[in-house]
């Protein structure tokens, strides 16, 4: 730290993102990536031609990228947002929506880190809402709560999803607050609530193009809200970073929508995946919370999880281990291939002496 940083980021703690080791060549399972390569339709894309337009600014108007998106789920351009990765949607969000008094936000204790991350950044009055014993979010802690709500649909990282139904009763019960849902994980088997945003002005739904589309690396995500709201993150966009989409990404996404079938099949494949590893996990006395997502979050009463995650890692398998109290002994293993999962059961096996 130097002498110059601003006082009120002091005792900030920074969000921190999983390890991206290069020391060895991993089985890499901690950081929810796809284990598909983007489709051909972004591999061809991305070429020559494109590389020489970089010359140029992207548009920061993102139309053609916000009308395929509105397309897709049957909604105008102006109910789409997007920018540099979800990340860059919630810091947006937090920037635009959350403050002091009737801007005070809530969000899950055990949840995405980085909410308190930008809760603290900009000094939002902020609460977090312990989960159930069941490591579920508790739909009626937030019933009526009359404040922001940010809550991530599969929930992250314990993998458990609340149906729309239970949603929609929380975003009808706070019609003067936000309620910003974080659906990162939502194409893995979860209900969106995407369809709800007609109905409701005070519903952001926040979706990511990392995770089920392919392409982390490109940093892609969309909102989808009532018109006021995207003009809102508009405004913060305009007033910070007007390019925040790059060409070769705007074009990566454009791509990605119109492959749309490619992905959702890649989901299938990883959620038929997830369910093998699952079961295979139990049959050895792992107990594994009921994923509707890309990673499933388990635990032994054979060994703790910070152990296990050190012993697989010994063996070339990266998982993500949290230190938190409440959950130290699970790890959160993402789903990849068929073979990359062998590896990981085999490894487990070895470990415990099965
Ligand atoms: C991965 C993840 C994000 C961030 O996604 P990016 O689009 O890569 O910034 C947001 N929310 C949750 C819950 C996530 O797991």
């Amino acid at each position: 730290m130097s002498r110059f940083l601003n006082d009120r980021y002091l005792s900030l703690k920074e969000y921190v993102p999983g390890e991206q080791p290069r020391d060895m060549k991993y089985v890499k399972l901690n950081t929810n990536e796809s284990p598909f390569p983007p489709s051909e339709g972004v591999v061809d894309a991305i070429n020559a031609d494109s590389v020489r337009l970089l010359k140029l600014y992207p548009d920061p108007d993102c139309s053609e990228l916000r009308e395929k998106i509105a397309g897709l789920f049957g909604y105008g351009k102006e109910n789409v947002f997007v920018a540099n990765g979800s990340d860059d949607i919630l810091n947006f969000s937090f920037m635009a929506f959350c403050g002091a008094d009737s801007h005070s936000v809530v969000f899950p204790e055990i949840s995405y880190g980085f909410y308190k991350v930008y809760a603290d950044l900009y000094g939002v009055d902020y609460t977090e809402i312990p989960l159930a014993q069941d490591f579920s979010v508790d739909p009626e802690d937030y019933i009526g709560i009359g404040k922001n709500i940010v809550i991530a649909n599969p929930n992250a990282p314990t993998g458990l999803a609340l149906d729309r139904a239970t949603v929609e009763r929380i975003v009808a019960s706070n019609p003067d607050n936000l309620v910003l849902v974080d659906e990162a994980y939502v194409d893995f088997g979860a209900e969106s609530c995407v369809g709800l945003v007609g109905k409701y002005d005070n519903l952001l739904v926040v979706r990511t193009f990392s995770k089920s589309y392919s392409l982390a690396g490109a940093r892609l995500g969309f909102a989808i809200g009532s018109e006021g709201l995207i003009a809102d993150l508009n405004k913060i966009k305009f007033s910070t970073n007007p390019y925040n989409i790059n060409r070769l990404s705007m074009i990566a996404g454009c791509r990605a929508i119109e492959d749309n079938m490619y992905y959702m099949n890649n989901c299938k494949i990883i959620a038929r995946t997830r369910r093998r590893v699952t079961e295979e996990l139990r049959n050895i006395g792992f107990e594994v919370l009921d994923s509707k997502t890309n990673f499933i979050f388990a635990r032994t009463p054979e060994m703790g999880g910070e152990e296990l995650y050190a012993e697989l890692k010994k063996r070339g398998v990266l998982v993500r281990h949290f230190a938190r109290e409440s959950i130290k002994d699970f790890n959160r293993i993402t789903i990849g291939t068929d073979d990359e999962m062998n590896v990981f059961l085999r490894a487990v096996k070895e470990i415990l002496g099965k």
